[in-house]
Order: C-alpha cells, then structure tokens, then sequence
C-alpha cells in the first residue's frame, strides 16, 4: 500500500472555502459574503466606491474587455462595440428576441434559426454566455482583490421565471469565469432570505406568502412566494421584462426636450449630447427619491422638474406594474388580503411614488429596510453560508450518501468509506508524517466525490497530539471510521508504535439535501478530467517538496563535503525547481526534479562511498 503523510499539524492550515453570492442583474451586478468576524451578510466594495457593478462590457479595438462603470461612458460614444443587458439574450434564439431586437444597439447575429443568439463585435462573435462570465470574472477578481483570497466558489441568483436553458447558461457563465456554481437561486428567494424570511426551519413556523415586488433597471417582477419550514415555493410569477428605470430615466429626457424644444434629429446627430442628457435624467431621478425638485444647466439648456411632475409623468409606468401584480396574485389563487409581508426589490423601488402605489395595493406597508440594490446579493450570501454547512443541523444518515474521507499531502481527498456504504461500517488505512520529530497531526475529515479537497465538504478536525520524536516516515498512524448504526461517525487515530490515540465522534455540521448530493456526483463526473490533471500535479508539487527537504537535510549535513561548482549548481537546481512548484506545469516540475535528482547523485554516491569507507577505516582488522 502507497505510504502517503497527511498534512502537517503545522504550517499548511487548512483553507476555510469562502463562497460568495452574486446577483447577475441585468443592469446591474455585484458580490457579496457573510463577514467572517460578523456573520452578517454585505457587499463586497472596493474603498470609496460602490458595491454595485454596472453590467456593462466594453470590447475596444483590440478586444481588451473593460467591465462596470468604466465600461458606462461607451453606451454613447462606441454603441457597437458596449455590451448591455447581456442577461435578456441568456439561452434564447433569435427568434425569441427578433421583437426586440431594435433595443440592442449592438449587433446580435441574425441566422433566423433556432440556435442560441451571438453578438458580433468587429470580427468576434460572443455568445451570451461568455459575456455573462465577464461580468462574473469582473465580480470574482473584485471579491478575489478585497478578501485577498483565491474565490472558485459561487451562488448565482436568477429571475424566478428563467428556464431550465437560462439557467444552465447561467451555470455555464460561472465555469467559464472559473466559478463553481454550488447553486442557481431565484431572486425572489435571495430576497426574501435577506429578509430574514424563510430562515426558520422549525416545524411550527407559521407559513408565510410573500410579495417579492422587484422594479429593476430594465425589467419588472412580481412573485408569489409561499415559505413552509424554510420550504420556498413559488405560486406565481409576472412582470414585464422591457419595464423599469431606464423607461423613468426617459420620460425625463423626453420632458426636457418638451421643455428646451430639442428635437429627436439634433440628439440623433449628436451622441454626446444625448449621453449627457442622459446622464443628467438618471441623476435628477435618483435626487428626487429624497427632494422636491432638480435643476441644473446643460450647455444652453435649463434642465430642471419637479417631484410632483415626475410622478405625474411615471403614473402609467407604475399602473403597468400594478396590473402584472393583479395577474401574479389571480394565478397564484390569491387576494392581496393573503400576503403576509411586501418586500421591495430593486434600485427602482427607491421612487416614493412606487413605494406608496405599491403599498395601496397590497394594502400594508411595504418592507424595504434592506437595501433595495444589494437585497438579492445578499440573500445569495446567505444561501451560499448554508452551502458552506454554517447554518444548518445534525443530519442522520443509513445509507452514505458521499463518500468520507481524510485530506492528504498537497489536499488531495483520500477516500475511506466510498459512497453508497450501507451502515454500520467500518474502514482504517495507515499514514505516515513527512517531518523528523513531527509531533503531532491534523486529521481532517471530508464528505464528497472530488479528487481535491477543497471541492468537498468538510466535516471535522482531529488533532493527533504527543507523537513521540522519530524521523519522518518512522511513525505508523492508523486512521479509522466507523459509522454506526445511527449515522453517527466517529474517526479514530492511533500511532501503533507508541499507542498515542485520539478520537472524535463526528455530528455533521448540516444536512445535505437530495438535490445536493446529485449536483456533487454530477460535479465529480464532471470534473474527472480536471481532477486528474489537477492531481497529478499536486502529487508532482509535494514530491518537488519533499525532494527540496531532503536536499536541504543533506547539504546542511554535507555541504563540506561539496566543491564550490557543486554547491552554486545545486543552489540554482534547488531554485528553478521551487520556482516550477509555483506554476501550473506538471511536467515542468518533474523536469527539475530530475535535474535536481541527476545533479546530486554522483555526489551524494561519493560521499556515501567516503562514509564507508571512513567506516571502514575506523575498524581495527
Ligand atoms: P437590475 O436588477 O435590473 O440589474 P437594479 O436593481 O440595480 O437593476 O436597478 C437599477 C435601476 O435603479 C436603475 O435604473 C437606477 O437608475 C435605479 N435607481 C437606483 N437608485 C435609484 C434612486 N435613488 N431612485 C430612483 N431610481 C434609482
Ligand atoms: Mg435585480
């Protein structure tokens, strides 16, 4: 049997896995986490800046993709090569968008056929996809930058409405940003778990309908959601998917030409005019949230409305709304008298008027104490916390429904109860240390399919103290599982030649659902060729390791024993070969070692030669 050292008590510590919630707006996106010290969720943002990144992608003549707010300004000035809204082409055919296709002013590619929409920019065509895993790429280096932690692990909020292709585009954005998406939540859901509402897994919470009012950039939702014991279920959805602030942001700008008589020609020709003008609309909207009245000069142009002129003006936008609602409510088979809590969703939902028409209707205040731009991120944070097994109970179990095992050198999974184990059952496998002297060692216990670790889940920690001092390789540590009958599993370490022991029961964290275990196993068939490869050269990096120990060992040892060319060789093999552990090439390592390896032999032969025959000289013939 293969002698493999498992990770040492010191130094390598392992990595808690950090998952983050992202909510892919269609105007706007942003990532967010549970604060570590807090356990409150927030959104991640740079100093001085905002959490929301604007889902806006740039393409300049070189194909350099620019994401977010720098991206913003080429809305105007380089229409054909700025992507916005790449949300609304997810997993549709032309034929889906034709309708609309006048709103995208880019190019989306026109075959009239069944096949899934591109985007031509220049000469390159993207597909929805990809552009989405821009936005995500964007999220997960800002997340990457401010937790200054490597970040591979997701949950994606999308409209409840999403099909099973946009969702599966959705899942394949975050691979191809380099995201393992653990989840695709609706929007509705993350709300409402922002809320607060939905936590309570206990069995006599009273069961709860919601309102999930979501008024957007672009678009407009409304869904009913029933929650039983943490159970979300959605009743109904509606909305209108070409309804939101940008439609504000014109009425304004369409109030304003009214007003300084400019006409569609002069803004048509001139293209920075209307981005200012633009701009300017969207900046009035927003102060009117908290103000009477806006007014400022632009060019020759007084650019000014009041509060009372903008409501009047946005009315029938907010009627519209008001009838998707009616509609939601009929096909969940429901009167406003059986919501039991309105949540407010959405940048939009920050206009009073839209606050106080909304809560008319439902008849009750509305709720919107959770910031109206980052509640779906949020919500998406908590889910992912209780992916990660922060936020659940003891689950029994009689048959295994993943496989269990321990962490190795270079965080590899080595199994010792495969999946599908019926219990009671029992396994053990012997380990070794990797240090002289190593005293103690860390046991760490996972549940899943992955070859890495990290992929999986992790249950416990078992800290193998006292080992008496002996060189490395000496010890004979015996690891054991035993799941008994109840499901409760209990790892056992013993170092035979000394006895020192240790055990703990194991209560898992959480409880994993079916549908957990299934994505697991998907994942693992999934990934079985990355793993491989990612094994390989996790084995080839602990061996390049270990070769550099051993080296150093024997040069302290020996270094007398070295011409100068010897040494100044071995120091510069010794560096290209750490050098090479750093990087992602398998083979490369495996080259330095070898070079490292037929560098030293003839020496290291030699010198064991002297060691004899020095012996030899010392004994009296
Ligand atoms: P999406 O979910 O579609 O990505 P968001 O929920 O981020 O969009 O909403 C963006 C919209 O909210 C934009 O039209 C923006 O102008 C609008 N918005 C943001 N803040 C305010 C505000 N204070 N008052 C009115 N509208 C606002
Ligand atoms: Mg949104």
């Amino acid at each position: 049997m293969a002698r493999i050292s498992i990770n040492l008590s010191t130094g390598s510590l392992q990595k808690e896995e950090m998952i983050v919630g992202i909510d892919l707006g269609t105007t706007n996106s942003l990532v967010s986490i549970i604060h570590p010290d807090t356990k409150q969720p927030i959104a991640l943002k740079e100093h001085n800046s905002s959490s929301i990144v604007p889902s806006i992608i740039y393409f300049d003549e070189n194909n350099n993709v620019i994401v977010g707010e720098e991206a913003r300004k080429f809305l105007e000035l380089k229409p054909e090569r700025t992507i916005f809204s790449a949300k609304r082409l997810m997993g549709k055919s032309y034929r889906d968008i034709k309708e609309n296709a006048d709103f995208f002013s880019y190019k989306i590619i026109d075959d009239d056929t069944e096949s899934l929409v591109k985007v031509q920019i220049g000469n390159v065509f993207y597909s929805p996809i990809e552009l989405s895993s821009f936005i995500l790429k964007e999220l997960k280096n800002r997340a990457e930058h401010i937790l200054k932690t490597p970040v591979n692990k997701a949950v994606i909020t999308v409209p409840a409405y999403f099909n099973d292709a946009q969702r599966q585009a959705t899942r394949d954005a975050g691979k191809l940003a380099g995201l393992d998406v653990l989840r695709i939540v609706n929007e509705p859901t993350a709300a409402s778990l922002a809320y607060g509402i939905g936590l309570n897994t206990n069995a006599e919470s009273t069961p709860q309908t919601i309102a999930v009012y979501d008024l957007g950039g672009g678009t407009f939702d409304i869904s009913i959601l029933r929650i039983i014991n943490g159970i979300v279920d959605v009743l109904s959805t509606n909305g209108d998917t070409y309804l939101g602030g940008d439609d504000f942001d014109k009425v304004i700008i369409d109030f304003w030409k009214r007003e300084n008589n400019i006409s569609d020609d002069t803004l048509h020709q001139d293209k920075s005019l209307y981005q200012s003008i633009r701009l300017k609309a969207e900046e009035a909207k927003k102060y009117l949230s908290s103000n009477e009245s806006f007014e400022t000069n632009l060019n020759s142009f007084q650019l000014r409305i009041s509060k009372n002129e903008f409501d009047q003006l946005i009315e029938p936008l907010i009627e519209r709304t008001i009838t998707c609602s009616k509609n939601a409510l009929k096909d969940a088979k429901l009167t406003q008298n059986d919501i039991t809590t309105v949540v407010m969703v959405g940048g939009s939902t920050r206009i009073p008027l839209v606050k106080n028409r909304i809560g008319e209707f439902f008849n009750q205040i509305v709720n919107d104490s959770v910031n109206p731009d980052e509640v779906v991120a949020l919500g998406a944070a908590i889910q992912a916390d209780i992916l990660a097994g922060n936020n659940k109970e003891l689950l029994l179990l009689d048959i295994t429904p993943l496989s269990l095992g321990i962490e190795t050198a270079g965080g590899l999974m080595d199994v010792l109860i495969p999946r599908n184990s019926k219990v009671p059952t029992k396994a053990s496998r012997q380990y070794t240390t990797q240090v002289d002297g190593q005293s103690g060692m860390r046991i760490s216990v996972f549940q899943g399919e992955r070859d890495l670790v990290n992929d999986n889940r992790k249950l416990a920690t078992l800290n193998l103290t006292n080992i008496p001092g002996m060189p490395a390789g000496m010890p004979k540590v015996e690891v054991s599982f035993l799941i008994n009958a109840d499901g409760i599993l209990t790892v056992a370490a013993k170092e035979l030649r000394s006895g020192v022991e240790q055990q703990i029961e194991i209560k898992p964290q959480y409880g994993l659902t079916d549908e957990t275990v299934e994505k697991m196993l998907m994942d693992s068939i999934h990934h079985a060729k990355d793993d491989i490869a990612l094994r390989a050269l996790t084995e080839a990096r602990t061996e390049g390791e270990q070769l550099l120990k051993t080296t150093e060992k024997f040069l302290q040892k020996n270094s007398g024993a070295l011409s100068k060319v010897e040494l100044l060789d071995t120091a510069n093999a010794m560096q290209a070969l750490q050098l090479s552990i750093t990087m992602d090439d398998k083979n490369l390592i495996q080259q330095k070692i070898e070079a490292l390896n037929d560098l030293s032999r003839p020496y290291a032969e030699r010198i064991m030669d002297e060691a004899i025959s020095n012996a030899m000289k010392g004994k009296q013939i």
